[in-house]
Parts: structure tokens; sequence; C-alpha cells
């Protein structure tokens, strides 16, 4: 931490813009007042992989509903999950529920202070420790996102590809947090990366740290952070089935509790494979005359691409499974809609 000098320096005049540009989040506490760890923490795991803007009104709904972690910890698994469809990355609400459980189930409604606590919790890594140790607890942490990283990057015109930056930009931010304001500090940096130090078209002019900004001086704000050469996304190839009942309802089946999509329901279907298009040899779950939809249903995940063929069919005799009417819960109105099962 660094009290004099140019760190001080920067801390200060960030604070100093903080002050009159702090965007108003329903999470964060007005004035002086003590930030609620519950509100740090549901905003922060809410904000992983999503904008601002997505978030705002989920952490309405689910602090109205849940005011409190023990609310959140009393309540049905399918309930949150249902709460949270939307947003995306369902590990997440999971994470979310197994931490509200842990928290008032072992540490009686409060969370730990500092990073190792809140590390050892499901769905915190370290980014979200450092976060909500810092604003919620007023703990000196480096909390680092891409934001921050841009962010720091520029400052220090730091031209090494960003994959290998990282350790370096924690480094530098631990040392620009002041001893005082360290969550106000945590945010302020949030929000000059969300506003001002944006990814195109910097506006350098209305930043604090214009003048101490090496990107800025040399004209190489725009193109700073270096990423590595994106490799491409994989594809991976599977098939899917809608089949339905006479009496109009469809088969589901719900996917393993770990792994891509853990616990949600989907239609039946083939594996997900790399490589050439498979046919759907012995995964259609029964025996019939099967009508393929034309196209293919397309979607990126973070790490390959999928790409689904959809067979239609119908049965008389009822069978085992699951069988929903579309009308009802998730409501796929179409073979051509089964993407929404599959949280496309
Ligand atoms: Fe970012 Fe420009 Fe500020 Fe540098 S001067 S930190 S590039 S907004």
């Amino acid at each position: 931490m660094a009290e004099q000098g140019p760190n001080h320096g920067l801390a200060a005049g960030l604070l100093r813009w903080y002050g009159r540009h702090a965007r108003s989040l329903p999470w964060r506490a007005p004035g002086s007042r003590r930030p609620n760890p519950y509100h740090v923490w549901l905003s922060e795991i809410m904000l992983q992989q999503t904008t601002v803007a997505a978030v705002i009104p989920y952490f309405q709904k689910f602090t109205a509903r849940w005011p409190g972690i023990g609310d959140l910890a009393a309540a049905s698994l399918d309930d949150v999950l249902a709460a949270w469809a939307g947003l995306g990355y369902y590990a997440r609400a999971r994470n979310l529920h197994a931490c509200a459980k842990t928290i008032a189930g072992k540490f009686g409604g409060q969370f730990p202070e500092n990073e190792d606590g809140l590390l050892a919790l499901p769905g915190i890594g370290p980014y979200t420790a450092a976060a909500i140790a810092a604003i919620a607890f007023g703990r000196s942490a480096a909390a680092v996102d891409g934001n921050v990283e841009r962010v720091i990057s520029r400052l220090d015109a730091i031209e090494t590809p960003l994959s290998q930056a990282k350790s370096a930009i924690t480094s530098r931010v631990l040392d620009l947090v002041p001893a005082m304001r360290p969550g106000d500090f945590a945010q302020a940096l949030m929000d000059l990366g969300a506003t001002v130090c944006t990814p195109r078209t910097p506006r350098c002019e209305l930043c604090p740290w214009t003048l101490a900004c090496k990107a800025k001086a040399r004209g190489m704000a725009e193109i700073l952070p270096r990423k590595a050469a994106k490799k491409k996304a994989p594809v991976r190839f599977g098939h899917v089935f809608w089949l339905e009942r006479s009496d109009g309802t469809v088969l589901l089946r719900r996917r393993p509790e770990i792994g891509l999509l853990g616990g949600m329901l989907e239609f039946p279907g083939s594996e997900w494979m790399e490589g050439a298009r498979r046919s759907p040899n012995g995964s259609a779950p029964a025996d019939i005359s099967w009508k393929r939809i034309p196209g293919s249903v397309q979607h990126t995940f973070t790490h390959f691409k999928l790409e689904l063929i959809v067979h239609q069919g119908m049965i008389n005799s009822p069978s085992g499974g699951l069988w929903l009417h579309p009308e009802i819960s998730p409501p796929p109105r179409s073979p051509q809609s089964c993407a929404r099962l599959h949280g496309m």
C-alpha cells in the first residue's frame, strides 16, 4: 500500500473522481454507509460474465424475494434456478445457493471477512473474493477483472499479452490500493474501466489519470491491452429429439447435476461430438419413424460452438420419462424452439 508518492497521488485522484462520478447501483451503499455484504456478494456473482444493465433487475428481484442470506439459503434450488433463468451460466446459480447454505449453516449467516475465507466458499474465485473483501469489509485487496486489466495495462503501457501480464497487473493494483477506503478504490477502478477507459475510444480527456497514463502519452491507448491470438473455437455436433405423445406432452430429461448446464432440462439426444457429423445412431428415445427438421440449431458457448440437428416424432403409447406439456413449464412451442430448453 502506498501512502505517499505517485501511487498515493493516483489513488487520491481516482477517489476524488469517484466522489463526483460514481455510478449509482442498487447494491452500493449510499454515502458513508457500510455496504451490505449480502448485496455485494450477490451482485458480484451475478456480474460474472454479465453486464450491469442485465444484472440490475435480477438483483432487485432476488433481494425483494430473499432479503437476506438466510432467506436465500432457505429457498429451494428450483426456485433459485427459476429466478435466475435468463442470466445464463447456471452453475453460478447453483453455487450461489450452495454458498448461501454454507454461510447460513456454518457461519451463522456472516460472510468471512478476508479473501482466504471467501475463496473457500462455492462459486467465489480470486476476483470475487478480492472484490467482496475490499468493498464489504474494507480489506486491501486487488480486485482485478477485465475492466481493471485494461485500465492498468494502459496506465503503464503494458505491451505483454494479458495472459502473461496478469500477476504484474495484480501487483500493480495492490501497490495502488490506499490504506483508507480500499472498497471505494476498487469500485472507482471498476467505474473508470466501465465508463471512461472503455475498450474502444477511451475518453482520456475525462480521466483522472490522463497525465500519468503512459498509453495516452504514447498514443497507444486504443490498442492496449494486447491479447494473445485467439484459437478458433471447435464445433461440436449432435442430434436432439422432439418426441410428442398423443396427449400433447413432450419428452424431456434432466442433465447430470455436475457439468455443463448441470441439472437443466433438455430434450433427449446424442452426445455432442467434435469432428465430422455423425448419424444419430442409437440416441433416439424411441424406435419410431423420425422426421428431420430442416436446418440446425446453433449456439456458441465460451469454449466451443454447438450445432444440433432436430428430429420430430409422435408416439401413442405411454412410456416412462419426464413428459411436459409445451404450455406448462418451460414452454417450447415447436420443435424448432428446442434451443430454449438447451439454454440457448
Ligand atoms: Fe485509460 Fe485514457 Fe485514462 Fe489512460 S488516460 S487510463 S487510456 S482513459
